[in-house]
């Protein structure tokens, strides 16, 4: 029987906080198992199963997907029967599959890692005292292999595993497997870690930790993917689960506090209600523009071209919101949509609420605000925030990274100390990594979800734009309102 009323991840948190608490001294520790576990073995098989056709000149695997990989990947004859492939062929095939099956190419190109599981095992390796270990069934001659290519798929995470926490087994044959896992367990065990859960997707070796170790200190989790066990075997105690989904795992409790949050598109007052009785987001954003009719500053995403002004049309202006604001300890960001008299305006109202400069942000499109417009604010408000979008230098940097840094330094001389990327600019993870190693501070903008939150949270840039639409952390952020939309939330009813 395993515990299914709890997500697996939630109850890896739960149990994660209460060794945190029980030794809050010892260095824990989170044991995954490798194949069926971190790396989606289908990956392994189709590009085995593609390479037989390419070295024996058939053509039976070339249609084939990863949706149609349902087996185990030492049960590859049954997914030849199940894809009609003649018989005759079968032994032929799997004589050269079982030959090829742990070569070097495939091993260091053929796999690929179950989504999420990088970023949940990120999170724990930015846990204070936590560390990853892995074991796995694996024999030993496979160790530099297998580090390296764990290696380089988990590059762009910033992981990086390492040789003295890779469990493998020493015997390098099938039968000893369950036995070389618990070794590996007390391995961990006897160097002075607290083994806080071990993953794995076989029941089998969940059930001979159960056997080897009785306390309750190790919560054994079942990968629920593609295995060779009987379910029988699972532990009565264990939980499982198919996604490694970091909603699950992470609180808003638990967000890293050098990470700024932006509540993004505050240009309503029920928005600003949410965001003002938020504790973790320290910062709101609105969009100031000017009023149509008699040129007072207002808050609104788009404009009256985008948008056309209704005459029932009722505005946060930008006096209200600074009123708001002022008597709390949170900071205000302006994303200001043209330069000009505009600058000249905001400038009034700010003396008169007479904001700290470590409480402003003022961010602005290059087009718009041009080169005076952010010196003018450099200057200004000398110790603030000044911030541009450049999701448009992308495919410099990535193709012409000499050339985008004299831009950027450009910019840098402007005044500008913040760059903004929008979460959906293609090739982003370069970028960002780029942009790091330049030192630059970076927001990320355009956040959709919870989950892309999560994963921008990983990343660990100097801050984060949100809608906060986030109702599975009780966070109802309304949105900015452009094209006029909002979210809605609809309750559920009690179950
Ligand atoms: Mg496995």
């Amino acid at each position: 029987m395993t515990t299914k009323h709890k997500n697996w991840m939630s109850q890896l948190a739960q149990h994660y906080d209460w060794m945190n608490k029980k030794y809050p001294d010892d260095r824990l520790m989170i044991v995954f198992d490798i194949d069926g576990t971190i790396l989606d073995m289908r990956y392994m098989v189709l590009s085995l199963l593609q390479a037989y056709d390419a070295h024996n000149s058939t053509d039976f695997f070339t249609r084939l997907q990863i949706d149609d990989i349902t087996v185990h990947e030492n049960q590859v004859q049954h997914l030849l029967v199940d894809l009609g492939i003649p018989v005759a062929e079968h032994q032929k095939i799997l004589d050269w599959y079982g030959e090829h099956l742990w070569e070097r190419e495939y091993v260091l190109t053929g796999n690929r890692p179950f989504p999420g599981v990088l970023e949940v095992i990120k999170w724990f390796k930015i846990q204070p005292n936590t560390f990853i270990g892995l074991n796995t069934g694996r024999p030993e001659r496979l160790r530099q292999d297998t580090l390296r290519s764990l290696n380089e798929l988990s590059r762009s995470h910033h992981i990086h595993f390492q040789d003295e926490w890779l469990m493998m087994n020493p015997q390098g044959s099938d039968q000893e497997v369950a036995a070389a896992k618990a070794a590996g367990i007390k391995k961990y065990r006897n160097d002075g870690f607290r083994v806080v859960a071990y993953i794995d997707n076989e029941p089998e070796m969940l059930e001979a930790i159960a056997q080897a170790f009785s306390d309750k200190e190790i919560l054994l989790l079942h990968a629920d993917t593609i295995f060779e066990s009987s379910r029988s075997r699972l532990p009565w105690k264990s939980a499982e689960g198919k996604e490694y989904d970091l909603k699950e795992l992470i609180s808003d409790r638990k967000l890293p506090e050098t990470i700024d949050f932006v509540w993004h598109g505050i240009n309503g007052e029920v928005n600003l209600r949410q965001f003002l009785a938020s504790d973790k987001v320290m910062w709101g954003e609105c969009d100031v523009r000017l009023a149509p009719t008699d040129n007072k500053l207002i808050l609104r995403h788009d404009s009256f071209a985008e948008s056309k002004y209704d005459e029932d049309e009722e505005w946060l202006t930008l006096e209200q919101f600074l009123r708001r604001v002022q008597p709390t300890n949170k900071g205000v960001k302006f994303d200001l949509k043209t330069g000009g008299s505009l600058l000249k305006r905001m400038s009034d109202y700010l003396s008169d609420y007479q904001f700290s400069v470590d409480r402003l942000w003022f961010n602005g499109n290059i087009e718009h605000l041009h080169e005076d417009g952010f010196t003018l604010l450099a200057k200004t408000y000398q110790g603030a925030i000044v911030q541009a979008p450049v999701d448009f230098l992308t495919p410099l940097v990535c193709s012409a990274p000499k050339k985008a840094r004299e831009i950027l330094q450009m910019f840098e001389s402007w005044g500008i100390n913040r760059f903004s990327i929008s979460w959906d600019t293609e090739n982003m993870l370069t970028f960002f990594d780029q942009m790091e190693e330049w030192g630059y501070q970076i927001n990320i903008y355009n956040v959709p979800n919870l989950d892309a939150f999560l994963r921008a949270v990983l990343m660990f840039p100097c801050s984060i734009t949100s809608d906060f639409n986030f109702p599975q952390w009780h966070y109802y952020g309304r949105g900015s309102g452009q094209n006029r939309r909002h979210f809605e939330y609809i309750p559920k009813p009690d179950a």
